[in-house]
C-alpha cells in the first residue's frame, strides 16, 4: 500500500528524486515524523472542507496531513523544485484532494486562489516573524493558526509585558489577536536536524484596536521603543515623537505613560494611546 504521510524512507526518496540538498537560507528542515504532523493538524483543529493556507510546504509533510483531515490546502512555496512536486506526491499519495500550490514568497504574495480560514506552517526560521505579520495585513480572512516556529521565537509572540522576552514581535503580534504556545517539538523530528527545538504557536485573531494608519504608526514607535530597549521612552521615542526628549515628554503625558517607562513594561494599547496622542 502507499503510504498517506512521508515518514524518512520517502523523504529520503523525495529528496534524492529532486536532487534537494536543503539549505539553511531558506529554512529547510523537513518533518520526517507522521506523529508530529498529526498532531499539529489536531492541535489546530482543521474541519473537513475548510480550506488552510500553509507556508513552505516543502516535500509535503503537513500537506498530506492537513489534507488527509479533510481540509482544502493552498500552499505558498517559494523552491521552484518543490513547488512543481508537490502535485505530484499528493496525486500519488492522497488522490482525490484538493490542493492549489502558488509558487512565491510568502513576504509578497497578496492574492491567493480561495480565501483560507486557518494558517497551519512550518514556517522558515529565518521570516517566521515577518510572514506571519504579512500575512495577517493581507488577508483578513485568516482568523486563527498553529506555527511552527523555533522555542525563542514562539516564546517570544506569546510574551507578556514585563517578561524579559517580551519585545516588539510580542507587541505587533497582540495587534491581531491572543497568541500562546500550544506545545513543544524536538528538534529530532526534522531532517536535517536544526541546532534548536521548535514550539507549536497558535493564534485567535481579534478585531484590531485602530485604523491601518494607527497601526503603522503604532509600529514605528513599537520599533523605536525595542531598538533602544534599555533607555527610558522619552529618549528611546525622541526620535519619533517630534526630535527632542522633551517633545517625546509631553506626548507620552498626554497619552498618560511614565516617560520614564521602558517600552517592555507597555501593552499594545499603551503604544497605541501613544500614537493616537503623537497626531
Ligand atoms: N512544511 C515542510 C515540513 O514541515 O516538512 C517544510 C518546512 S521548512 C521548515 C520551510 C519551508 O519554507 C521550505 O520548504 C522552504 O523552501 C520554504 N520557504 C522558505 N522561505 C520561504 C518564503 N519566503 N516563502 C515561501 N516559502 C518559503
Amino acid at each position: 500500500v502507499t503510504p498517506r504521510l512521508l515518514g524518512p524512507a520517502e523523504i529520503r526518496d523525495l529528496a534524492q528524486l529532486l536532487d534537494v540538498t536543503p539549505t539553511k537560507k531558506l529554512g529547510q528542515n523537513f518533518v520526517h515524523d507522521a506523529n508530529t504532523v498529526r498532531r499539529i493538524v489536531q492541535t489546530a483543529g482543521v474541519e473537513r472542507g475548510e480550506t488552510v493556507l500553509e507556508i513552505g510546504p516543502g516535500l509535503g509533510s503537513l500537506t498530506l496531513g492537513l489534507l488527509e483531515a479533510g481540509a482544502s490546502v493552498i500552499a505558498v512555496e517559494i523552491d521552484r523544485r518543490l513547488a512543481e512536486q508537490l502535485p505530484h506526491t499528493v496525486r500519488i499519495m492522497q488522490p482525490g484532494t484538493e490542493l492549489h500550490v502558488v509558487h512565491d514568497d510568502a513576504l509578497r504574495v497578496t492574492e491567493l486562489p480561495g480565501e483560507p480560514v486557518r494558517l497551519v506552517a512550518n514556517l522558515p526560521y529565518n521570516v517566521s516573524v515577518p510572514v506571519l505579520l504579512h500575512l495577517l495585513v493581507h488577508f483578513p480572512s485568516l482568523r486563527s493558526g498553529i506555527v511552527m516556529v523555533q522555542a525563542e521565537v514562539g516564546h517570544r509572540l506569546a510574551a507578556e509585558p514585563g517578561s524579559k522576552i517580551y519585545g516588539a514581535p510580542s507587541v505587533k503580534a497582540a495587534w491581531y489577536g491572543r497568541w500562546r504556545i500550544a506545545g513543544q517539538v524536538s528538534r529530532m523530528v526534522f531532517w536535517p536536524v536544526p541546532n534548536v527545538d521548535s514550539v507549536l504557536v497558535g493564534f485567535e485573531r481579534a478585531d484590531v484596536p485602530g485604523t491601518e494608519a494607527e497601526r503603522i504608526a503604532t509600529f514605528a514607535i513599537i520599533d523605536a521603543a525595542f531598538q533602544q530597549r534599555r533607555k527610558m521612552l522619552r529618549q528611546a521615542l525622541s526620535g519619533v515623537l517630534g526630535g527632542s526628549s522633551a517633545a517625546a515628554t509631553s506626548v507620552l503625558a498626554r497619552a498618560g505613560i511614565a516617560p520614564e517607562s521602558r517600552g517592555e513594561q507597555l501593552t499594545m494599547d499603551d503604544f497605541l494611546r501613544i500614537a493616537r496622542a503623537a497626531r
